[in-house]
């Protein structure tokens, strides 16, 4: 607020800076304009409402890798291209507007390279007028209905402000009216095309709670910041057309109140948006014609437009402004169009311009500068210095920053790709800005009078205006009113005295008078019982007020309260906002994580499952060899069963005929010893019925031998050391290489069964070879015990076959078979062979034709099984 208190013995001290620690952000919003046509390369894409994205053209990619890479920006707002003036305004501009009205300052400034559209932005033009025509807009819609007379507010030349008395305000009024020609009704006047319908009636906006006990008025200022020099643009130089007298540069200076302003600077008080927006005008004129005359660029420059709302509250009776310059209230907005941003390469300066450019480059780079001092003291808690001095933009605002006021910045920026060096450096100077944070301005303190004077006043007016009226006859100010009341009285009769006799005329006169006087004193009597009752209406309403008074004031200071817990509230949303995205952000890698898992869990069931696949199929495989396998066996079985039986049958009949023969040959023999004793004994021939004996002994498990060995007179005693063995080998027998080969010790040799032999031992073993069914050379040692039989000659019976076998190795099963059975400690005894129930048949000993054997050396036995 920038205050005036002004006076030797100033009844309130000079406002010290803001008590309210409460901060806020530089607010900075950025608005992207449209390309100029179409087919430019556009560099900047919009992805938020609050962020926007760099792309580095494709010419500077290639040039510069890593530095030049996609960046993001992320401001208060972001305004698209799409976006209105409108919108704009009601965004950044009008918040600002209704602060103006309570008494709070405002800065705000557009910045960005040249082209970019700040001058769009902050001006406009018809039809699409920019934030300050639309702030001036509002301003006079809002507080239009409560404006001072012209001149009451009188600046004084120290940026204060100074409250007139009527009678002063109203010669000034004259002396204005008489020196211009400007007619007295503005809103007939024509106006100027080049700024007529920058903002159309339903766009205004209107501030809500404006203080009607209050009087307002608006002043502004235009002044051009060129080269680093002040220039007034509203001051009135007498215009010489021969000689132009180039414009005086101001100087800054500091009020009283340690806020900046610019000395000697003209505050056109205006009373409306045209008149206003005219002044304007005006000015931006005449910056037109000096940067045409002086050679200059307008870009180079920067512009402010200041809009002073100076405000009073009304005296007790709400009639007038109060008469006292302590309760004036100067607030002010400032509206800065920055110069273009650009860097001195960029502006081809030559010369005297190089010095400019570098002096334009200078306060924004002071500016900067001055940002990020700012940013670090309150980032690090230092106190370093900030070079507000250094220029005259931030020389001027410098209160601003101190805590005097909102600032907003809107950052302008221009799509095409030929601006993206000058677009980055404006964002990153953006983005520091916004951290800078502004203490928030104190509200205006109220004034001690009750509230509701202006409205009182109105209604007092009117009511006094309605009774006037009840009295008949038109009321035209209070000398009608006068003269209207004298008409209302009797009127008086001729008062022309006759003579000293005429004593008709006084008394008539008396009486009239009387008639007169008593008519007066019951309209004294009506005024006064009429102003009471005014008057306790009047004081009723007041206490009424009052207590609503309390009442907001109480509900303000509530509201305060809800305030400062929605910001801890909003603070603590924040807080886990920003929490809930670093959750999330984990959630997404652990999905991802758990996805790259679910995948390897998917694979590896899949092989698995293959994997069983094959498992069954092979199992199922082996299950159809296996029973292949047993099907061939048990076929194999089967045939080498039939086999086998078919061979034994054959045997036992050839064996049987065989025994036959000898039975036959056996008889003859007995024939041809009985001969001897009974010669004329005949041999018989054997009957046909015992011809067929044979066959039947055949079919008998156990045949019974022909000859019964007769049982031994004298069996030869055993304990002389050991039996005496015939070892029988036939001569056909080939000798084979068996390691089995039976130990006999003492054997008698012999190669054909003799007496002799015989006579001598009383063991018997036969060494017979045949051919087995599988082809292989089977030797079986027949063994037998020798007996004397009575006739002196020998006997053998047979006890026990030996058989022993030579196998090729290739025929596994039969080996296996008989390696089952386990070596015996006779070695190759094949117990095995004789455990198959089929195979126990009997067996018949072929005594091998031609082997010399008698009869009776036949045996059909079983073997003994050997016990293990
Ligand atoms: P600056 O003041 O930054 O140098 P200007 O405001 O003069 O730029 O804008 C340059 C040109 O671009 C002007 O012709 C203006 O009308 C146009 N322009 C800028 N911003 C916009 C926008 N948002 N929409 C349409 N036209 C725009
Ligand atoms: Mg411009």
């Amino acid at each position: 607020m920038i205050r005036q208190a002004k006076g030797k013995t100033p009844r309130r001290p000079p406002l010290k800076k803001p008590s309210n620690n409460q901060k806020d952000p530089v607010g900075v919003y950025c608005r992207v304009r449209p390309l100029g046509t179409e087919d430019e390369e556009c560099c900047i894409e919009v992805i938020s409402k609050t962020t926007i994205q760099l792309h580095a053209p494709d010419g500077l990619k290639a040039n510069r890798n890593g530095e030049f890479k996609e960046t993001q920006y992320s401001f208060k707002k972001v305004f698209g291209i799409k976006t209105t003036q409108r919108e704009l305004y009601e965004d950044v501009a009008k918040p600002l507007v209704e602060d103006l009205i309570h008494c709070k300052n405002g800065l705000l400034f557009t910045y960005g390279v040249t082209g970019s559209g700040k001058t769009h932005t902050m001006t406009g033009s018809p039809g699409q007028g920019g934030l300050l025509p639309r702030s001036l807009d509002m301003i006079f819609n809002s507080i239009s209905p409560y404006q001072a007379k012209r001149y009451v507010f009188k600046p004084d030349d120290k940026n204060g402000m100074e409250v007139q008395n009527q009678v002063d305000a109203l010669l000034d009024r004259q002396k204005r009216d008489s020196q211009t020609n400007v007619p007295k009704t503005p809103t007939t006047r024509r106006i100027d095309p080049e700024f007529a319908d920058m903002i159309s009636p339903e766009e205004a906006f209107r501030a809500d709670g404006v203080d009607e006990d209050s009087s307002y008025s608006v002043f502004v200022s235009y002044i051009e910041i060129y080269n680093n020099y002040i220039y007034d643009l509203l001051e009135e130089t007498p215009f010489d057309p021969i000689k132009p007298k180039p414009p005086q540069s101001k100087l800054l200076r500091e009020d009283q109140n340690h806020n900046m302003y610019v000395a000697g600077c003209t505050e056109v008080e205006v009373k409306s948006t045209e008149e206003a927006f005219e002044v304007f005008w005006r000015g931006q004129k005449k910056r037109r014609i000096a940067n045409t005359q002086l050679n200059r660029e307008s870009s180079r420059s920067h512009s402010v437009f200041i809009i002073k709302l100076a405000q009073a509250p009304l005296d007790a009776d709400g009639d007038n402004v109060l008469q006292d310059k302590n309760q004036v209230n100067v607030s002010q907005l400032c509206l800065v169009d920055l110069a273009g941003s650009e860097r001195t390469s960029r502006t081809r300066a030559e010369g005297s311009r190089l010095r400019e450019a570098g002096n334009i480059n200078q306060s924004l780079m002071t500016l900067r500068t001055c940002i990020e001092v700012l940013r670090e003291n309150q980032m690090c808690g230092t106190n370093k210095m900030v070079p507000y001095r250094d220029s005259k933009v931030t020389h001027l605002f410098k209160n601003y920053f101190d805590g005097e006021g909102k600032v907003r910045m809107v950052v302008c920026v221009n799509p095409k790709a030929d601006d993206y060096e000058e677009t980055l450096l404006v964002m990153r100077f953006a983005e520091m800005t916004q951290e800078v944070e502004v203490a928030r301005p104190v509200d205006r303190p109220i004034c001690g009078f009750a509230a509701g004077r202006r409205q009182r006043n109105q209604v007092f007016k009117e009511e006094l205006t309605r009774r006037l009226e009840e009295r008949g006859g038109p009321v035209n100010g209070e000398s009608t009113t006068l003269s209207q009341l004298l008409l209302s009285f009797p009127s008086l009769p001729p008062c022309e005295i006759g003579g000293p006799n005429d004593d008709i005329t006084l008394p008539r006169l008396i009486e009239a008078l009387e008639k007169r006087h008593k008519i007066r004193q019951m309209m004294v009597d009506e005024y006064n019982k009429t102003a009471n009752m005014l008057k306790s209406m009047l004081q009723e309403q007041d206490g009424n007020l009052v207590a609503k008074e309390n009442f907001i004031s109480e509900q303000h200071g509530r509201l305060g309260e809800k305030d400062k817990m929605i910001q801890n509230q909003k603070n603590e949303i924040d807080r886990l906002e920003k929490k809930s995205k670093m959750l999330e952000y984990k959630i997404d890698i652990l999905q991802k994580t758990s996805n790259i898992h679910e995948e390897d869990k998917r694979t590896l069931q899949h092989e698995l499952e293959s994997r069983e696949q094959r498992l069954q199929r092979e199992l199922s495989d082996k299950r159809r060899m296996e029973s292949r396998m047993q099907g061939i066996v048990c076929d194999t079985k089967l045939k080498w069963e039939k086999e086998c039986e078919r061979r034994v049958n054959a045997k036992q009949l050839e064996m049987q005929n065989k025994l036959w023969v000898k039975d036959e040959k056996l008889k003859q023999l007995k024939a041809i010893v009985t001969e001897g004793k009974s010669e004329n004994r005949q041999p018989q021939r054997p009957s046909r019925e015992k011809d067929k004996v044979p066959p039947k002994r055949s079919a008998s498990p156990t045949p019974v031998p022909t000859v019964p060995p007769v049982r031994p007179l004298h069996r030869r005693s055993h304990s002389a050391g050991g039996e005496r063995w015939v070892d029988h080998k036939p001569t056909t027998n080939v000798d084979l290489d068996t390691l089995m080969q039976p130990n006999l010790p003492n054997a008698i040799k012999v190669t054909a069964a003799s007496e002799k032999a015989l006579s001598k031992c009383d063991k018997y073993v036969l060494t017979h070879q045949e051919v087995a069914s599988d082809g292989e050379i089977q030797t079986k040692l027949i063994k037998g015990e020798v007996f004397k039989t009575r006739g002196g000659g020998q006997s053998v019976q047979f006890t026990d076959i030996e058989t022993l076998k030579q196998e090729s190795p290739v025929s596994a099963s039969r080996k296996r078979r008989s390696s089952e059975s386990g070596p015996s400690h006779e070695g190759e005894r094949m117990d095995g062979d004789w455990t198959d129930v089929e195979t126990r048949c009997s067996v018949a000993v072929e005594m091998r034709a031609g082997s010399n054997l008698g009869p009776g050396y036949q045996h059909h036995g079983y073997p003994k099984r050997k016990k293990p």
